[in-house]
């Protein structure tokens, strides 16, 4: 084919655009309306997928006017063999949320496909995320010392996912250390044992831990009995390392840990910061799950001490009805931030950035960046504030029964008090019966929750826990139903 009948290939494609995104809109519509009677999930064997593919890519493509024929066989071949994260009765981990306007922003977002690196190559692209970031700053009621339009240095950019934002807290730390003269490679890092695996792969991945195990550098600090990081054992670690002639760089405080959704206490770790002494540390927030109900007044109490942070990070992909994915991350000082990534060769040198507008190349890892605050921003415009309050509150009130079930059911128990959307609990007697029963409840499909380990009891000894997480946008009193009647199935036939 010649390149003019190539581009003629293209135009007509566009013309086909309408039907293939008409076709795609009535599938979606059909996708999202069956998970009602859609089982979560369904046993699928390793190799059952990609036996129904072949081994080699095609020679000659089916062209785009067949397209249709794709839609279906991706619905046969790969939608029957995936875990459905929309599903209502999903209450595994922490769902992955979604919305009408989010879809349509990721939408309009693929067809622009814009690479907004500098703002000189999309302005809007940059401008747009610079506002949304502060419109969520505001949203969540983060202090000024993060926004752009009230502070000098403070801001925001908008990350893939939560474990890349600690690695740009990291590096950003590094580097004020390093400006102020600490050898590099003295630095220590200090989280808690309930902290997300990103912190310690975070270290990993900067250096300072060969494994995850290497606790040269990295410490894990012991948490309290309701599982938050223990300052006392915090500063004694900091303390114990400043002796020892290492530098501590950088704290990584929770607030919503993965397993229990524990919250740090910020302000006390604030005050070890402080009291050390040395080196300042950096303080980074992880509030991937949790920092997302701060959107509600009444829940932000669990923010309190984030105006001591240098860092923090909420995603929104996780439970703020903006798809998948969309990790907010606010520095104060976004000049280390910049600082610690930046390079420029010189085809991307660039009069407006010498003017000193907002570039977001050097605020993350990869150099190119896709409109990711379109779909953010048709969320915040459709919803409202109002709206989001109201989308966490319903799933905090249906959490809530799970809870009351928990309480009257003599069979189980609470393993760690409710937070937000989260319910922990375990079964009574024979310790391998929570696993068991969270096993046996995903193998029969209808709904899907998790399992987690964690220490708890006087002897704080790893004891196994059900998590049941509610935070998939179509979830409603029906599902908890569902929920409730598989629990109880399930005990019939364990105990
Ligand atoms: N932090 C917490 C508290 C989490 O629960 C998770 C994932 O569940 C992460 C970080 C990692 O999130 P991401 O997939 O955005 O990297």
């Amino acid at each position: 084919m010649g390149h003019d009948e190539w581009v003629a290939q293209r135009e007509s494609g566009i013309d086909a655009l309408g039907a293939g995104i008409d076709r795609v809109t009535q599938w979606a519509q059909s996708y999202l309306r069956s998970l009602a009677d859609r089982d979560v999930r369904t046993d699928v064997e390793w190799g059952e997928v990609l036996k129904g593919i072949e081994q080699s890519p095609p020679m000659e493509g089916c062209s785009i006017e067949s397209i249709e024929g794709l839609i279906q066989e991706a619905d046969n071949e790969f939608v029957e063999r995936l875990v459905h994260w929309q599903s209502p009765r999903f209450f595994a981990y922490f769902p992955c949320s979604s919305s009408v306007p989010a879809i349509l922003g990721e939408l309009m977002s693929a067809v622009l496909n814009v690479n907004g690196m500098l703002w000189s190559t999309s302005p809007a692209c940059t401008e747009l995320e610079v506002r949304v970031m502060d419109w969520c700053a505001q949203m969540f009621g983060l202090d000024d010392g993060f926004r752009f339009d009230r502070s000098e240095k403070g801001g925001g950019c908008i990350q893939g996912t939560a474990s890349e934002a600690v690695v740009a807290a990291l590096v950003a730390a590094r580097r004020r250390c390093t400006s102020r003269g600490v050898d590099r490679s003295k630095v220590t890092v200090y989280t808690s044992d309930q902290a997300h695996s990103s912190v310690v792969k975070a270290a990993m991945v900067c250096g300072l831990a060969d494994d995850a195990e290497d606790r040269s550098r990295v410490r894990v600090i012991e948490t309290d009995a309701e599982l938050r990081m223990d300052s006392v054992a915090l500063e004694r670690s900091m303390r114990a390392d400043i002796e020892a002639g290492l530098v501590p760089m950088m704290v990584v405080a929770t607030v919503g840990t993965t397993s229990t959704g524990a919250v740090d206490p910020l302000g006390s770790i604030a005050d070890v910061i402080g009291e050390v002494g040395g080196h300042k540390a950096w303080l980074h927030v992880d509030a991937a799950w949790a920092g997302a109900a701060a959107v509600c007044p009444e829940h932000r109490g669990m923010m309190e001490g984030v105006e001591r942070a240098d860092s923090v990070c909420i995603n929104p992909h996780k439970w703020l009805l903006t798809n998948f994915d969309c990790d907010l991350f606010w520095v104060r000082d976004r000049d280390v931030l910049v600082d610690s990534m930046s390079i420029t060769p010189a085809y991307l040198r660039d009069k407006a950035s010498e003017s000193g507008v907002v570039d977001y190349r050097d605020w993350h890892i990869a150099l190119g960046r896709r409109m990711r605050s379109l779909k953010l921003w048709m969320v915040i415009r459709c919803f409202g504030i109002e709206g989001l309050r109201e989308h966490i509150r319903g799933h905090v009130q249906l959490a809530q029964r799970v809870e009351r079930w928990v309480e009257q059911n003599s069979r189980v128990e609470l393993a760690c008090d409710r937070m937000l959307g989260l319910v922990c609990f375990r079964v009574l007697g024979d310790s391998g019966l929570t696993s068991e029963l969270v096993e046996r409840i995903n193998a029969r499909g209808r709904v899907m929750i998790t399992h987690s380990t964690v220490p708890i009891g006087e002897g704080r000894a790893q004891e196994s826990i059900a998590r049941v997480s509610v935070g998939t946008p179509g979830v409603g009193e029906a599902d908890i139903d569902t929920l409730i009647e598989e629990l109880e199935e399930v005990l019939d036939s364990l105990c």
